[in-house]
């Protein structure tokens, strides 16, 4: 049976890009040799490296005074990261949830936060917008795309301090105007690759605010001076990146990926309101492209693990929801197909008719 891969990440990624990873896997760029034994030091690792940079820059359109570099250890690891280099005194942070939330508990352990505006009222199913933003922040922090919740920022706001923004779960998967953040990084295992690197996009003009020595590590210089190349950079990822990316240009770049991505989340979104048995979690406005989380009507409630089994049945794979918020959630990353929307579609079709006859 066809799988519809709809899991929060790690997930799906363009097939293109795991035919080419799995043949590299024995014969990396003619060299005989393994993509995973093979050293990064070599014409051909930089080769990709810089393929995978210079597409990215295109891709999203990335100023000429803007860096880009990828990194171990994950989203997770930029949360302390980033206050390490730019919290010296207070940053903002608005808080959207889980994201946001254990950005701004690393954050405490190097300066003040301010949480600017927060959506925890409502259990986070909305974006704050119209807040105020002081003048005096070191910078504003924002997730751009909330994996768990379903809730995306469809503006690029206007800041008049520097902006940082997660962008893990929704990178190149809409237009970005990149002018206006300081700071852009991600988690590449969302959108781009499997798990185990991270790309930061930085300004120019910050690599001279860094407000405190800092673990050679830990520096955001160590990483733009070396090109990625410090140490011993996640190999594989970068490699299937280069290939997502690739693939991503093939088919027409950022807009045509958004064009699609609009496409597949209105299939979607239109049938969880019209099926009698389920109902959106997120206002109209803030409902995200990629995370579509949903739950099952007043009094249907008891049928959501009877659902979850019916999808199982037909291939639907990840549409559990996450605990925090229940029911389901769809992600339907740049590599997910709209066959595999439609197949879900038509699943939850089958269900109501078995339900309400
Ligand atoms: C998944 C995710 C993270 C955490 O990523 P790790 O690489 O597991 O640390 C952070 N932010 C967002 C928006 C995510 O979706």
């Amino acid at each position: 049976m066809k799988k519809h891969n709809f899991s929060a990440g790690p997930s799906v990624l363009p097939e293109v890009a795991l035919e080419n990873a799995a043949k590299a896997i024995f014969d990396f760029a003619g060299t005989g040799l393994s993509v995973l034994s093979y050293s990064h030091r070599t014409k051909e690792f930089e080769a990709v490296l810089a393929e995978a940079k210079a597409l990215f820059r295109e891709l999203l359109n990335i100023p000429e005074n803007y860096h880009i570099y990828f990194v171990g250890g994950g989203a997770s690891t930029q949360f302390f990261h980033i206050p390490a280099n730019f919290l010296g005194k207070k940053a903002g942070y608005v808080n959207t949830g889980v994201w946001t939330k254990k950005a701004i508990k690393e954050a405490k352990f190097y300066g003040e936060v301010e949480v600017v505006a927060t959506s925890e009222d409502k259990n986070f199913s909305y974006i704050p917008k119209g807040f105020e933003i002081p003048a005096d922040l070191d910078y504003l922090y924002i997730c751009t795309n909330n994996t768990i919740y379903g809730t995306e920022y469809k503006e690029d706001i206007d800041c008049p301090v520097p902006l940082f923004a997660d962008m893990s779960s929704d990178i190149l998967s809409r237009p970005v105007d990149v002018s206006k953040y300081a700071l852009i990084y991600g988690g590449a295992q969302k959108n781009l690759a499997p798990a185990g690197v991270s790309f930061v996009i930085i300004r120019d003009d910050m690599l001279g605010k860094v407000v405190r020595p800092l673990p050679t590590m830990m520096n955001v210089n160590t990483h733009v001076e070396n090109d990625s190349m410090f140490n011993t950079p996640p190999v594989f990822p970068i490699f299937v990146l280069n290939e997502t990316l690739k693939w991503l240009k093939s088919i027409g770049g950022v807009d045509e990926m958004y064009r699609r991505n609009v496409e597949k989340a209105e299939i979607l979104y239109n049938e969880i309101e019209r099926n009698s048995l389920f109902r959106p979690t997120v206002a109209k406005e803030d409902r995200s492209l990629m995370n579509i989380c949903f739950v099952m009507t007043e009094g249907n409630e008891e049928l959501a693990p009877e659902f979850l089994e019916f999808a199982k049945e037909r291939g639907m794979v990840g549409i559990k929801g996450h605990r925090l918020v229940g029911g389901f959630r769809a992600s339907c990353y740049n590599a997910c197909p709209k066959e595999s929307v439609e197949a879900l579609v038509a699943c939850m079709q089958e269900f109501e008719a078995l339900k309400t006859k």
